[in-house]
């Protein structure tokens, strides 16, 4: 086991996450446009400024439930004295009156409907005399108990969105508030940054795949299913490719189907085993990226790209990650390298996930001077967040992952964060919402 303070001569040969994320980064590109329906839009981004076609609302309509008026009618309205105006018709939302209110009538409008030509004001039913004339059937009068400001209770037409004008800029992550917006303005798609599809390989010749009986000396293949989970959660589409086996020609049969993709993920076969075949098939099917991230866990990582082909079949390069084979080593991963790399290509801006401070309530020991990643849960007490550890720590126990909900940081040149620390967490499901 290697010793030591950062200072070792493997350490230096390790590069940060930051500059292992850099140069990652600086291989992604924003993907190109897609029309989707608004509601599948939902998590993306906003590919062109959106203009608005119509006003919102289309027409002048009322606040209230009352009566549209002239205010110059009630001027000295009040209770003990009220105006009395002749009741000419009723409108309700979703319809139009053709009568218009002249001096000494109104019209009894409902929420919504358009303000009737000739009225300048509502009266809220409140402020007239209405219950105590209703005895069932239409109301032909109406005393009206305050005097009314012109304008009021009245929706201005383009109040909301105005015609013409930019209502979301290109760039803005669609949310359900976007979702009501483009609603608003009658659309039933919206041009967006394309979702990357993620193709994912996992290698070992010990996996075995889901709902098949588990011989001696064989595992689940768990590694494809939480990280085409992780790709779905940050809004990517996963194409899970099955298992490759130690050799070069599973693993190039089982790269192949996925040259069309946006990205390939690939787990296990990255750590300097007898088997670790992932770096030499990426040598010779395209470029060798960086190996060792100064992290735990998670040090050995292949990041290169691979020759494949675009939607015309012309070809191009596609970014590929070599995550590590423990089940915990390839989750860490992912969020620190696989997420900021399909948040960009869907066209996000901000890349990193959320942090906060809390307070340690164990015992961290950071053997080696790499950042140290340790799973925790956290909880709010009082009006700071405690963070305490979930348990064994190795990276195949997955189950620790599971009762987690963040990750406590302690940085490289940081040996020992004990109780009562403050600490930073990185905190594993906050990024919802404005995904
Ligand atoms: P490797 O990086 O290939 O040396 O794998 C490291 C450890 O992770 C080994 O114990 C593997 O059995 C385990 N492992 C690798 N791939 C997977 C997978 N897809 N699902 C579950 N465990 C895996
Ligand atoms: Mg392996």
């Amino acid at each position: 086991m290697k010793k030591g303070r950062g200072m070792s001569k493997e350490n230096n040969q390790m590069i940060s996450v930051e500059e292992a994320q850099e140069r990652l980064l600086s291989h992604v590109t924003v993907l190109g446009k897609e029309e989707v329906t608004i509601l599948d839009s939902l998590g993306q981004v906003l590919a062109e400024d959106l203009r608005s076609a119509i006003d919102v609302p289309p027409l002048d309509n009322s606040a209230m439930d009352g009566y549209a008026l002239q205010a110059r009618d009630t001027s000295g309205a009040s209770g003990v004295l009220p105006r009395l105006l002749r009741v000419i018709d009723t409108v309700a939302a979703g319809s139009i009156t053709d009568r218009e209110v002249v001096p000494g009538t109104a019209i009894r409008i409902m929420t919504g409907a358009p303000i009737p030509k000739g009225a300048d004001s509502v009266v809220r039913f409140e402020d007239t005399d209405e219950t105590a004339r209703q005895r069932g059937g239409p109301i032909s009068e109406i005393g009206i108990c305050v005097a009314a400001k012109q304008g009021q209770n009245i929706r201005l037409a383009g109040e909301d969105i105005s015609k013409g004008t930019v209502v979301l800029p290109a760039g803005t992550i669609i949310r359900p508030a976007e979702v009501g917006v483009l609603a608003s303005l009658g659309m039933n798609t919206a041009s967006v940054i394309a979702r990357p599809v993620v193709a994912i390989v996992a290698t070992g010749n010990e996996l075995v795949e889901v709902g098949q009986p588990l011989p001696k000396g064989k595992i689940y293949n768990s590694n494809s299913y939480s990280v085409a989970a992780l790709v779905r959660r940050h809004g990517g589409i996963p194409r899970a490719l099955g298992i490759a086996l130690d050799n070069k020609d599973s693993l190039v049969t089982a790269i192949r189907g996925g040259l069309d993709a946006d990205m390939l993920i690939t787990s296990g076969g990255v750590s300097v085993g007898d088997y670790d075949i992932v770096k030499e098939v990426l040598a010779q099917e395209g470029e060798i990226g960086f190996w060792t991230v100064r992290m735990k866990p998670g040090k050995p990582l292949a990041f290169g790209q691979i020759k494949g082909v675009d939607k015309s079949g012309a070809s191009r390069n596609i970014p590929h990650l070599g995550l590590p084979g423990n089940p915990v080593s390839s989750m860490v991963t992912f969020e620190m390298f696989a997420r900021p790399a399909i948040l960009k290509m869907m066209g996000k801006r901000n890349l990193a996930k959320p942090t906060i401070e809390a307070i340690l309530e164990d015992r961290i020991v950071n053997t080696d001077g790499r950042r140290v990643f340790t799973r925790a849960i956290i909880e709010k007490r009082g009006n700071r967040y405690v963070a305490r550890l979930t348990g064994p720590q190795g990276s195949g126990v997955l189950t620790s992952m599971s009762l987690a909900n963040g990750l406590v940081i302690v940085p490289e040149d940081v040996a020992e964060a004990g109780p009562g620390a403050t600490v930073r967490v990185m905190m594993l499901d906050w990024d919802e919402g404005v995904i």
